[in-house]
């Protein structure tokens, strides 16, 4: 048996896991990275419009700071995020993005004067000034209150992972692709690292380390419409979930993006939105205003997904093959921004749907037969433009995922986890666009520090028996999955889970659905024992793969109906029509999943309370959605009481921003990140 010994191993070689690993080489630490696919086609290069971080640099993001990114973050989330790694992150990322800046990303920059631009639907000019020249600049993203989205066109991902992956090489990471963690190595309650299959031989390797971080991603391909890539498959999580010690938080907490192109399902930037660009119902009308008077098209995007949904079914949602939809008009941005801001959203419509969308000529005043006139809140009609792109809300992002401390550790000691697998949890309910990448990045440096000094002080004591008995394990379920006479088909159980998940666990939840949704997936899951593998090569045998992995998804999957059957209540994403107010009372708690006894057909469920006497901004009204629809917690008037007492002693005593927030909610941070950052206004305070 073959057995690979490291100080540190990084499972996920996206930008959470890449930066981690650097932050293990930064301390001399021998730190191995795997991936299911060379590491610069993680899923990181995906992100397309860019990455939250408080720089205050441009015309339209004066006057931001940590203070209104962190209250943008936990309004977003619906009060369900914890607020002290809201806290963390917020402060961390002005110099995340720096850092990068520092290592080669290509941030898009101010140029001083007047540039046109777009808002509210309106052609205006915003003018730059001239001290703030070659700056890096912001865009506006859905729920905050300024500009704060850096961004290099609609390619952000993409430019930040390169740079990341280069400084991994530049500090001499050992990255390793085409590997596979099937299994982690735990033992006592503390994890040795993982059991890792090779995907080109198939080959089963022990690879033991003192501490083993997860940034495995996402796991959107749960579902069957998806922004998400093939390998967001939650295998990483699962197999956390596997230990029975290990938990997942919030599993129910699924985003589904507003703007997925029909029919493929590929992303169409917020970043459109965010630079003007507006929605359309089938007779043309820009219907958001008359929903989100407020925030219109840029509303969180659990909001704004659920606004379309309700228009499609009032009948306003335009014809396809596909299911109806609603269009996305970017068109109103002008070519010459199009083709340079959003050329990868331009070229994705153009292959994937036929659609040109800078191209605003007239295709038909057919579609604004049979518009109500007796409708005005939903404003003028306009005749189909050529460009007009079509799109529906998706499944995007998973806010839930492997559940751990602020320092990233899991319930299973030695296991940390940093990303989106990660319920870290600064998204709770709902994720604001932009805070991802941010987020992947930023843990990787705050966990990635946290883990480091782990390894470094851990002992590897582990006898190479116990190692042995895990890779045996492996190696026979995998003998097991080719040889047993099962009768099932893995693509048709794969198939009929991504359907239920679609139809049964979607933006809007009933618990008759949920509850028959959950009992078809146990079904699922029992029959999965027995699927017959019909190829039976040990490698090079996606029929193999996809086995074993659909196995692992099943259980993901059950832990998010499950949780979503159990959580009566609306928060953020999870809305219940059954349960339509978020319940402060009753669900101001994280939902933990675990999976103890491995004959279990379904996930065991807790609850972590969210202590309200501990939070710095007590839950209330978000600023969009429906107003009024929360039941206030019993402790909300006696935390206010408290938080009003503290702000009024700090301003009597004439303390600054960081001494009320200190006052307010004390949080931990390792003090290189904890520094404040300096903004240009600051210094020009301060000349
Ligand atoms: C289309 C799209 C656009 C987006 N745009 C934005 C945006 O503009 N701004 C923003 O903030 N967020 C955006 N997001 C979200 C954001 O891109 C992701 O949440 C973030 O990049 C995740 O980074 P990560 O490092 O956690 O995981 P990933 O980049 O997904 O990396 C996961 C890694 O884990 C590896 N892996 C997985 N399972 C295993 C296993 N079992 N064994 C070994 N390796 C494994 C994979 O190979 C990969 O290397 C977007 C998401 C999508 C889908």
């Amino acid at each position: 048996m073959k057995v690979v010994y490291c100080d540190a191993l990084v499972v996920g070689g996206g930008l959470a896991g890449l930066r981690a690993s650097i932050a293990c080489r930064q301390v001399g630490l021998d730190v191995i990275v795997l991936s299911l696919v060379p590491v610069r086609r993680s899923h990181s290069a995906a992100a397309q419009g860019g990455m939250q971080a408080s720089l205050g640099n441009a015309k339209m993001s004066e006057g931001d700071n940590e203070d209104l990114h962190f209250l943008d973050t936990v309004k977003g989330s619906d009060w369900g995020c914890d607020q002290q790694v809201a806290r963390m992150f917020v402060t961390t990322a002005p110099k995340a993005i720096r850092e990068l800046a520092n290592w080669g990303v290509p941030w898009t920059r101010i140029k001083k004067g007047d540039r046109p631009a777009v808002i509210n639907g309106e052609h205006v000019t915003i003018t730059e000034r001239e001290d703030r020249h070659g700056y890096i600049l912001s865009r506006d993203f859905g729920g905050t209150k300024k500009w704060r989205t850096c961004f290099t066109a609609d390619a952000t991902g993409h430019t930040m992972l390169y740079a990341v992956a280069n400084e991994a090489l530049h500090h001499k990471v050992k990255i390793e692709d085409r590997k596979e963690m099937i299994a982690l190595i735990h033992h006592g309650g503390k994890c040795y690292g993982a059991v890792v299959r090779d995907l080109i031989t198939g080959e089963i390797v022990g690879y033991v380390s003192k501490g083993t971080l997860l940034a495995t991603g996402g796991y959107g391909r749960v579902y069957k419409h998806t922004t998400n890539a093939v390998i967001c498959d939650g295998v990483g999580i699962a197999t956390a979930l596997e230990t029975g010690v290990a938990k997942l938080g919030n599993m129910e907490a699924v985003q589904f993006h507003p703007t997925a192109l029909v029919p493929s399902g590929i992303l169409m930037t917020e970043g459109c939105r965010g630079d003007g660009g507006i929605l359309r119902d089938k007779f043309g009308r820009r219907f958001m205003p008359a929903y989100e008077p407020e925030k219109k098209e840029l509303a969180s995007r659990d909001v704004v997904s659920r606004r379309i949904l309700e228009h499609i079914k009032r009948g306003y949602g335009a014809n396809s093959p596909y299911g109806d939809h609603v269009w996305l008009d970017i068109a109103i941005l002008g070519r010459a921004h199009v083709e340079k801001n959003l050329r990868d959203v331009h070229e994705i419509a153009e292959t994937f749907a036929g659609v040109d969308a800078a191209d605003d000529s007239l295709e038909t005043e057919e579609n604004l037969k049979g518009m109500p006139t007796d409708e005005p809140d939903f404003g003028p009609g306009a005749p189909k433009q050529k460009g007009w792109v079509p799109i529906k809300p998706m499944q995007h992002y998973s806010m839930g995922g492997l559940r751990t401390d602020y320092k990233g550790h899991s319930h299973l000691k030695g296991l940390f986890c940093a990303g989106e697998a990660a319920c870290w949890d600064l998204h709770g309910f709902n994720r604001l666009g932009g805070n991802s990448v941010s987020e992947a990045v930023v843990a990787g440096m705050i966990i990635g520090d946290y883990f480091a000094a782990y390894c470094k002080s851990a002992e590897l004591d582990i006898s190479t028996h116990i190692v042995e008995q895990f890779i045996q394990k492996s190696h026979e379920h995998i003998q097991e999955l080719l040889h047993n006479d099962g009768k099932e088909n893995v693509y048709e159980i794969r198939e009929r889970m991504r359907e239920i998940m679609d139809e049964k666990v979607g933006v809007f939840r009933e618990g008759h659905t949920l509850e028959a949704a959950v009992n078809e997936l146990e079904e699922l899951y029992k029959r999965s024992k027995h699927i017959h593998v019909k190829n039976k090569k040990t490698h090079n045998n996606p029929e193999l793969e996809d086995a074993y992995r659909t196995q692992k998804m099943l259980k993901i999957a059950l832990c998010i109906a499950k949780g979503a059957l159990d959580r009566t209540e609306s928060r953020g994403a999870h809305t219940r029509l059954d349960h339509p107010k978020r319940d402060d009372a009753n669900w101001l708690n994280r939902t933990l999943a675990s999976w103890p006894d491995p004959n279990q057909t379904l996930p065991t469920l807790e609850y972590e309370p969210l202590d309200i006497m501990k939070m710095e901004l007590s839950p209330d009204f978000r600023g969009y959605g429906a107003k009024g629809n929360f039941i206030p917690h019993p402790l909300k008037e006696q935390r206010d009481a408290e938080i009003k007492e503290i702000t009024e002693r700090i301003q009597a005593q004439g303390g600054d921003r960081y001494d009320l927030q200190e006052a307010l909610m004390p949080f931990d941070l390792q003090p290189k990140y904890k520094a404040r950052n300096v903004r240009l206004d600051d210094q020009r305070q301060g000349e």
